[in-house]
């Protein structure tokens, strides 16, 4: 497999506490790579040791075969777009296109030309008086326009419109398809990565919670519901991921490569939501409501 982004033993600490840590990673090239967690789960840290712009306390990162932010051939090779999706305010959209154009040697002129007019922005614009939405769909048009081996977004759709966040999603499949570009984007919106991404990571409490593709992460995790059953008499090889109970019943989402035979389960499949959300679940020792109980 080639891998676009390779981390070994990953850390960034501020002071004392760990924002990611013993963090080792391959994602392939030529997918689209959803990385999921709760707030503060460490997903911008990771994205921006990937960008060159923190650097690591601990570990190493490799990007597309290189150092993040080596050179100036490294640099050509990833676009990144940051949550707050910076722009020049006092620079018109056409500043910035043409901009681009002077800085990334692979720049395609004629999709950043065509994604403006498609937006329905207007090139004299200055990019201050954009909306927090049209400023987003900007940057993303300097990301997709600078040709990259890796485009690496923060929450990209976070500010756009459903309607625009499902083009902006269709844009990315397509430039995925057509240029062979690697995506790897960070999103709240389970929904949204389900529908483009073929490769997750779950990040949480800054560690990576799990990864791998998403086919294969939905085949191998089963719903098991049943009469109320401690999760530590499970057969090895059905591994808990989260667990809760009410007096009587127990469900369970647990992982496993080997059919479940115990007829006294019913078992159901997981959407990428429902696997998500387990994984996020089986952080937290106890929820309100019936009583939630985590095995790792
Ligand atoms: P969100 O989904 O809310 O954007 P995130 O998963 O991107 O969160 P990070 O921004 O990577 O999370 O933050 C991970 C942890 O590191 C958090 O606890 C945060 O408070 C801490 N952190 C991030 N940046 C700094 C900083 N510059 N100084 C100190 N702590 C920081």
């Amino acid at each position: 497999m080639t891998a676009v982004l390779r981390a070994e033993g990953l850390g960034k600490r501020y002071r004392r506490r760990w924002a990611l840590s013993d963090c080792t990673l391959k994602i392939p090239a030529g997918h689209v790579t959803g990385l999921v967690g709760p707030n503060g789960a460490g997903k911008t840290t990771l994205l921006s040791l990937a960008v060159g712009l923190l650097a690591p306390t601990a570990g190493t990162i490799e990007v597309c075969g290189g150092r993040p932010a080596a050179d100036a051939a490294q640099l050509a090779k990833v676009g990144f777009v940051a949550q707050d999706t910076p722009t020049y305010p006092g620079l018109s959209i056409a500043d910035h296109l043409r901009l681009g154009a002077r800085t990334n040697p692979r720049w395609d002129d004629a999709v950043a030309r065509s994604r403006v007019e498609r937006l329905g922005l207007d090139p004299a614009q200055k990019a201050g008086r954009l909306s927090g939405g049209q400023r987003a769909q900007l940057a993303l048009t300097l990301g997709l326009a600078k040709r990259p081996e890796l485009l690496i977004l923060d929450e990209p759709v976070a500010s756009l419109d459903p309607l625009a966040r499902r083009e902006f999603l269709q844009v990315l499949m397509e430039a995925v398809a057509e240029h062979e570009v690697s995506v790897l984007l960070s999103s709240h919106v389970v929904s949204d990565l389900e529908r483009v991404c073929d490769h997750l990571v779950v990040l949480v409490d800054s560690q990576v919670r799990v990864e791998g593709d998403v086919e294969s992460l939905l085949e191998s995790h089963l719903r098991l519901t049943g009469p109320r059953r401690e999760p530590a008499t499970l057969p090895a090889g059905q591994h808990v991921v989260s667990a809760s109970h009410t007096d009587r019943q127990s469900t369970l989402v647990v992982r496993t490569d080997a059919p479940v035979l115990d007829p006294s389960w019913t078992v159901g499949r997981l959407g990428l939501e429902d696997l998500v959300l387990a994984y996020m679940e089986g952080t937290r020792a106890v929820a309100p409501g019936p009583v939630m109980e985590v095995l790792r």
